[in-house]
């Protein structure tokens, strides 16, 4: 068990189990990419963990940049809009895949997904360690998925609560109380 401010989480994913999900989709992605030389943007903060160890175990030539999502300033809103900083590369032509270390509403993936429909690259491919289907609110396909988890707040392996538990090197899932429902 962790407590983390004010929350307790328990063991959810050994690190064995995430390493086995990296190993699969790394050879999976370099088997469809062929001789290609990609393009894996990172988005942060959450998927720093993910990005460095996918790209040890990807065999072959590539590329790696990271990208983040900043709120708008000024935007007295309550919808979280967001804008994406960091890309300077001239991706036209490449073959980009998006690393991601969790997948849940998808709303991270529709501004993804805005950003890039304006670049030139040959092919965009998305890939997550993590996916809650049961949250899933959009139609955009993803191409590689590491391990589906249930609806749940998780910790751990670049993810945080409140800025704590991303250096946890397995998964934690909140421990539910009867008193906790906010975070589930
Ligand atoms: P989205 O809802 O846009 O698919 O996910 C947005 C972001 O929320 C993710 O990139 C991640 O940073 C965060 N997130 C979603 N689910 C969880 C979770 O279970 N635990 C943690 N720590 N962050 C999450």
């Amino acid at each position: 068990m962790v407590k983390l401010h004010d929350k307790f989480f328990k063991p959810f994913i050994s690190a064995e189990e995430i390493d086995r999900a990296m190993t699969r989709m790394a050879s999976e992605i370099a088997k469809d990419i062929g001789d290609e030389i990609p393009v894996f943007i990172g988005i942060l903060n959450g998927s720093f963990m993910v990005v460095s160890d996918f790209v040890k175990k990807y065999p072959k030539p590539c590329e790696v940049t990271f990208i983040k999502l900043a709120s708008y300033e000024g935007v007295k809103s309550t919808e979280d809009i967001q804008r994406l900083i960091g890309l300077t590369q001239d991706l036209t032509g490449r073959t980009v895949v998006i690393l991601e270390d969790i997948i849940d509403t998808g709303n991270t993936l529709a501004e993804v997904h805005r950003i890039f429909k304006n670049e030139q690259v040959k092919s965009l491919k998305i890939a997550t360690l993590f996916y809650k289907p049961e949250a899933y609110k959009k139609d955009f396909k993803l191409h590689y998925i590491g391990i589906e988890i249930p609806n749940k707040f998780i910790v751990g392996y670049g993810l945080d609560y409140d800025g704590l538990g991303r250096n946890l090197p397995e998964i934690y899932q909140i421990k539910q109380t009867e008193y906790m429902t906010n975070l589930v």
